[in-house]
């Protein structure tokens, strides 16, 4: 079982970012209004994020590590599936099966929190005001041919942060603060969402932003799409939201191209935060968690739509 928590924990957790990714989703899906990021040499020395969420109730802590009762990955014939099943509710156990791992939790109302250490499993009374704080120490300590994949501690710091930025642009709800080595990098007050794209983007791109908004039936586009007067490397201000999960994906970045391309001819650089909201039934969840792609069930009517919203835009814009 211990292996198998490890290979699959290899699956899920790819580098610190992977770690940041699952942990700071866990913070925000616990109804948190601020959550606080603290890392240390990229991630791998230290990833500890404090919310201010409901918190977890002592009896449900030691859950919280256990992959769940209906796991689907019982044997090593099963890992084959992985890839194409995901690993719900395991994001924290296969955490816990690489790193040094502890959360301490203060369930809303209870006289005082608690600490869960995941090896050697212990609980104990512990300090804390509000919410939970997960605390990922010395990931891959016990996998060292996983540790010789990390890259620089920079470049693993730009995957955090990549990750952080992705999730701050979809909750602007959340206030959120990222510091790295003890220095703060990025403080995010909760707002609008402009106010949460002006901060991570800037004004020039806002200033060259148009406004998304789009309707069709069960399909909804909203965001902001710039003019080519914005001309920042566009890598990192491509992003796209499917029902407030990010995603990089080959139909829609052509959609998107290709309505840039109709009407900004030569235009090479898009920059954008859209978020594409739809029926779940819509879309296929059942994709790799620690990947970012997606399926549509009607992809052609989905890229049609995103083409039509975004020409439409643009052309408006008097560009
Ligand atoms: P999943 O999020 O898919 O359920 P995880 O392994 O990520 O699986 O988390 C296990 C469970 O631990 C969650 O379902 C949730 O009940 C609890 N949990 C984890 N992090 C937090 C948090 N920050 N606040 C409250 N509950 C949490
Ligand atoms: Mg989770």
């Amino acid at each position: 079982d211990h292996l198998i928590n490890q290979i699959a924990a290899g699956e899920v957790v790819e580098r610190p970012a992977s770690v940041l990714k699952e942990v700071l989703e866990n913070a925000m899906d616990a109804g948190s209004t601020a959550v606080e990021v603290q890392l240390e040499q990229g991630g791998v020395r230290r990833i500890r994020v404090a919310d201010d969420g409901c918190g977890i109730p002592k009896d449900e802590l030691p859950l919280a590590l256990e992959r769940h009762a209906t796991s689907k990955i019982a044997s090593l014939d099963d890992l084959e599936h992985v890839g194409t099943m995901g690993f719900r509710g395991e994001a924290l156990a296969a955490i816990a099966a690489v790193s040094r791992m502890s959360i301490t939790s203060r369930f809303d109302g209870a006289p005082h929190a608690w600490r869960i250490d995941a090896d050697p499993r212990e609980l104990s009374p512990a300090a804390l005001n509000h919410g939970t704080v997960v605390d990922v120490a010395d990931l891959y300590f016990n996998t060292p041919a996983r540790r010789k994949f990390l890259k620089s501690e920079g470049t693993e710091f730009a995957h955090c942060d990549d990750v952080f930025r992705r999730l701050a642009l979809a909750r602007p709800d959340v206030a959120l603060q990222l510091s790295h080595n003890g220095r703060v990098s990025l403080r995010l007050p909760s707002g609008r969402r402009e106010a949460r794209v002006r901060s991570l983007l800037g004004d020039d791109f806002l200033n060259a932003a148009r406004l998304v908004e789009a309707d069709a039936g069960p399909l909804r586009l909203t965001g902001y799409a710039s003019l080519p007067a914005y001309s920042r490397s566009s890598r990192d201000a491509q992003f796209f939201y499917v029902n407030g999960r990010f995603v990089r994906d080959k139909l829609l970045t052509h959609a998107i191209r290709e309505a840039y391309a109709d009407i900004l001819h030569g235009s090479r650089h898009p920059a954008y935060v859209l978020f594409l909201e739809l029926d779940p039934y819509g879309v296929d969840v059942n994709v790799h968690p620690a990947k970012i792609e997606v399926r549509f069930r009607d992809s052609r009517a989905v890229h049609q739509f995103v083409y039509h919203a975004l020409k439409r835009t643009l052309a408006a814009s008097g560009a």
